[in-house]
């Protein structure tokens, strides 16, 4: 492993998705700054199907909870071979759940600093056995406070937001840096040409080509748009800068 966290190969981080839909990947994943990190083998995506781990004729993965109600759950024996299928070094492995803890930005930067390889395990029907949680899994995500039909769509979000965060995805870091939600804030407005469209006009300030007050014009905007719209950030803010 090199000093930037590289293998021998270039390869930064690796993606393995444990799903019974591998041909969604990459899906959206494959265009953009991600789709030409994959190309160029910055990062790695490696789709598994729990099915491949079944030993019976109709390649069983899922059966009726115990109790009744509604639904099946998929069963814990495929993925548990699966995932332990994954090898060295072994991969933090994620559960995708509406259940698990909210995914965030934060955690983003946290797991593109310590990790190098990562599994996702998209659940299907009514989730996954419980025992799939207590013992398989390191950490259940929640990609916010609604349900979708399987973890793949979620397991593509937690990929792109922290594929992007990796130096070299995308050009200039300092766009990434600046981003909302980095730094407990939202970004500032943006403008582009035309100076007047419809009868909104650009802030003056941003054709005025004084640099130190556009910073601070766009310090202020970011500021007061966290303040209004996510109070909940703002007060994670130092105080200090707050008040400035
Ligand atoms: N019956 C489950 C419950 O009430 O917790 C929901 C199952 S959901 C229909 C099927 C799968 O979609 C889940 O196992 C999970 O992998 C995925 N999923 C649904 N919503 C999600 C969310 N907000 N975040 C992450 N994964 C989600």
């Amino acid at each position: 492993m090199g000093s930037d966290g590289r293998d021998m190969t270039g390869e930064r981080l690796r993606f393995d998705v444990i799903t019974l839909f591998p041909d969604i990947f990459p899906g959206v994943l494959g265009v953009g700054v991600v789709g030409k990190a994959l190309e160029r083998g910055l990062i790695r995506l490696v789709t598994h199907n729990p099915r491949d781990f079944t030993h019976d004729r109709h390649r069983t993965v899922d059966d009726a909870p115990y109790g009744g109600g509604p639904g099946m759950v998929m069963k814990p024996e495929p993925l548990y071979a699966c995932v332990e299928s994954l090898g060295d070094p072994p991969p933090l492995k994620i559960l995708l759940s509406p259940q698990g803890i909210p995914f965030n930005q934060a955690l983003a930067r946290e797991l593109v600093s310590r990790e190098t390889r990562i599994a996702l395990i998209c659940g299907r029907y009514e989730g996954v056995d419980e025992r799939v949680r207590m013992g398989l899994i390191d950490l259940d995500l929640s990609v916010g406070d609604y349900v979708l039909s399987g973890g793949e769509i979620a397991a593509m979000a937690i990929i792109e937001t922290v594929a992007r965060l990796i130096p070299g995805v995308v050009g200039d870091m300092e766009s990434v840096d600046t981003d909302s939600l980095e730094r407990s804030r939202l970004k500032y407005p943006q403008y582009t040409r035309p100076a007047e469209f419809r009868g909104m006009i650009v802030p003056e300030i941003l054709i005025s080509g004084n640099h130190a007050r556009i910073d601070e014009w766009r310090r202020e905007e970011s500021l007061n748009r966290t303040r209004v719209r996510r109070p909940d950030l703002f007060a994670c803010n130092d105080p200090v800068e707050n008040g400035k």
